[in-house]
């Protein structure tokens, strides 16, 4: 948890805030990094310290020095009250849907988000008591026809992290907060260097930090940023439910965070760059990248970002599952799995069924989500050229 500074800190630059945010060198000897603060147990020295309950750390399950180096920065830049590090990003989505209800209430999430994050509602929350209903990611202000009195929360995602739907997040708070309920929105594409759902009504932002904070798929996190008002059940939650990050983890979310605005504009200028490539090779029938002008929702992306993600879906020509697996199966740079956020380009290709109830996927033809990384540019587009060409000769 970190207190959100005021003063100069508000108008520093997203690059100031990444590199000198969450250290306090003086309480380290002068080293530079918050290092790995591992521990339960802190120690009081007088009973007067232990029931008088001033201490900045009273135990570890709350947080410690590493802990708190992320949380600052993440509250800084989504213009946050708070912020807690949590184990992953599930976990977040989790927590923060769980802080706004109890049982009898209905939440509304959008059928682009998160599969696991709908497994969440349509078996624990459901077992809980708690309703769980999809509402079209295209729906803005619509959605206040499906508000109902027992509707306490609603979960978006924008973009859709497999079809990229933008959300008209400003209308979605609107109908939420007419409705006395809160909206969480997964921020975790763009980043809140391109992106800042609070200041655009949302309540809570959630993050998987295993992604493009952490940016070298190599540990799991996530964050939870809330207002003010949303704060208290959030910590509640997370504390009773006995949710903690490691120092070793946390330590490796700061150091992702240090670069992550150069990691970002690398990410965001060769991910178009291949979004608009692509859209001009054989067999594309859609690039789905709301950076691209031919994007549906391209118009609420200017409105509300400020620049785009690594990661973008690219819809190819109807051919049987062969062609898919000579897409996949010889990529020399690409590689296959799931996540995303790190320095290796990804491909995964991708199958759309029952985990869309609201607005059935019907586009015919095979999608393949694309993670753009660091690697030379020309080889990337030199490898896809390739396996588009396979996948082709394979129908
Ligand atoms: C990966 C992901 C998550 C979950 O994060 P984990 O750290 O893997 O639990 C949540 N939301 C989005 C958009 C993701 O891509």
């Amino acid at each position: 948890m970190s207190e959100k500074k005021s003063g100069n800190s508000e108008r520093r630059s997203v690059e100031t805030i990444l590199t000198h945010h969450g250290r306090e060198p003086d309480d380290q000897f002068g080293f530079v990094n918050t290092p790995v603060y591992r521990g339960s147990t802190v120690l009081f020295k007088t009973l007067d310290d232990m029931v008088g309950q001033k201490q900045r750390f009273l135990y570890g399950r709350a947080g410690n020095p590493t802990t708190q180096s992320v949380e600052a920065v993440i509250t800084e830049l989504e213009g946050a009250y708070r912020t807690r590090l949590v184990p992953s990003g599930l976990a977040a989505i989790t927590i923060a849907v769980l802080s706004c209800v109890k049982a009898g209430d209905d939440v509304l999430i959008s059928d682009s988000a998160y599969e696991p994050g709908r497994s969440f509602a349509d078996g624990f929350l459901k077992r809980m008591g708690v309703t769980a209903r999809y509402y079209d990611p295209r729906i803005g202000a619509g959605i206040s026809a499906l508000m109902q009195p027992n509707t306490t929360a609603i979960l978006a995602e924008s973009p859709g992290s497999l079809t990229f739907e933008v959300q008209d997040i400003p209308a979605i708070a609107a109908a939420a907060h007419a409705n006395g309920a809160r909206l969480i929105v997964d921020n975790s594409w763009a980043s809140p260097l391109y992106h800042q759902p609070l200041a655009l009504g949302a309540d809570l932002v959630v993050h998987a930090g295993t992604k493009m904070f952490v940016g070298h798929s190599d540990a799991f996190a996530g964050t939870i940023s809330t207002t003010e008002a949303a704060w208290a059940e959030v910590e509640s939650t997370r504390a009773l439910l006995g949710f903690f990050t490691s120092g070793d983890d946390a330590y490796l979310v700061a150091r992702g965070l240090r670069t992550l605005a150069i990691r970002m504009k690398e990410h965001h200028s060769r991910a178009l760059e291949i979004a608009s490539w692509l859209e001009a090779q054989p067999e594309v029938v859609q690039v789905l990248h709301p950076g691209l002008s031919s994007h549906p929702d391209h118009a609420l992306f200017k409105r509300d970002f400020t620049g785009s993600g690594s990661l973008f879906s690219v819809l190819l020509a109807p051919a049987p599952r062969a062609s898919v697996a000579a897409f996949v199966d010889k990529l020399e740079i690409f590689t296959m799995g799931f996540s995303w956020g790190g320095y290796e380009s990804l491909c995964l290709p991708v199958r759309l069924g029952a985990n869309r109830t609201a607005k059935p996927w019907t586009a015919e033809g095979n999608l393949f989500r694309l993670h753009i990384g660091l690697e030379g540019i020309d080889d990337l587009k030199a490898d896809l050229a390739d396996a588009i060409a396979r996948y082709s000769a394979a129908r």
